[in-house]
């Protein structure tokens, strides 16, 4: 087998120049008037059982992108690859095909678990759905999923509203895990949780991507709850990917002005370690009409004159860790 096939083989989901774009309707007619760039133009792959993290501010891309992924929303442009297979426009019966190896966990899981429904059936839904289960069988592989995430066999016969915020993300996460997915993406998973429950629900997810060798994309604001999670991360501003690395290097040596302002924002409790903080200046832009050139460029303080007219692509500057930034040329 040669290098390229062994490769080829580890990856499980590649995005090519993914953009999703959203239309602002106007006037009387509600014609287009405008797009909204929520994720614009961004690359990368994720191995097998590996947990790639992506971070930004609210508002960055960052759920769009997961969502496009999963094809709940229409990718404007670009290519996902998932598992070898263009997954990018197919439709119908072999998208729910699909569907079965990708699931999502939502950052509130009493928004999306449906309060009329007991959690047995909530769990048991999709498998009846795409298998046509049912009987003692379908109701044993349940309760074995329900201790799996930690919760009691008699939470089979409860409702959502019966459970705390940590034990509905559980049944959550339960639910993804029904139809033995391959890729989980999960968006902000923990940051409705007490900060007393986040770790908890964190490390059920490592022990559970063990057990059912499963592959995260990791989705959150929150700079130390990805570190705690990914292998790798990504860091988006303004619908791009603007560095990309390994976990380590990341934190150890950010290198884009921008990451170097979000890790400085995480605070140190070892005083003899803290750095000074790096304070932005101005908002977000809006991506309805981002900056040109490179679209941190009005809040960057190395900003130099090329910056504010040429796109700066993502480079490798070190193995494994590329950044968009013309500092790096
Ligand atoms: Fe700053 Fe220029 Fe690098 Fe953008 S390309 S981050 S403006 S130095």
């Amino acid at each position: 087998m040669t290098a390229e096939t062994i490769k080829d083989k580890d990856i499980l989901l590649e995005v090519k120049n993914l953009k999703t774009n959203y239309p602002i309707k106007g006037g009387f007619l509600q014609r287009k008037v405008a797009d909204v760039k929520a994720v614009d133009d961004i690359s990368f792959e994720i191995n097998k059982g590996e947990t790639l993290g992506l971070v930004g501010e609210s508002g960055c891309g960052k759920s769009t992108a997961g969502r496009t992924i999963l094809r709940l929303l229409e990718p404007t442009d670009g290519k996902i690859i998932f598992d070898g297979k263009d997954i990018t426009k197919v439709k119908g019966a072999t998208l729910r095909k699909i569907r079965q190896d990708f699931q999502m966990v939502f950052q509130d899981p009493y928004a999306s678990l449906n309060p009329t429904m007991m959690v047995g059936d909530l769990i048991s839904e999709p498998i009846r759905n795409y298998y046509r289960k049912d009987g003692k069988a379908l109701k044993q592989e349940i309760l074995e999923l329900l201790m799996k995430v930690g919760l009691p066999e008699d939470a089979y016969y409860k409702y959502p509203h019966e459970f705390s915020g940590g034990q509905r993300q559980r049944v959550g996460i339960a639910r993804a895990l029904a139809l033995r997915p391959k890729l989980i993406i999960a968006d902000e998973p923990v940051s409705a949780l007490d900060v007393s429950v986040q770790s908890q629900v964190l490390n059920l997810l490592k022990s559970l991507q063990k057990e059912f060798d499963l592959t995260f994309l990791f989705i959150a604001h929150d700079l130390s709850v990805v570190k705690h999670m990914s292998d790798r991360i990504g860091v988006m501003y303004l619908g791009g990917l603007v560095e990309i690395s390994a976990k380590e290097s990341l934190y150890e040596e950010p290198l884009h002005p921008y990451t170097q302002a979000l890790i400085s924002a995480i605070p140190e409790p070892d005083p003899r370690k803290r750095k000074e903080r790096i304070i932005l200046k101005g908002d977000v832009p809006s991506p309805i009409n981002p900056p040109k050139g490179c679209a941190f460029h009005p809040r960057c303080k190395h900003a130099m004159p090329e910056c504010s007219s040429i796109k700066p692509q993502l480079k490798e500057v070190k193995p494994g860790h590329q950044v968009a930034c013309h500092l790096y040329n």
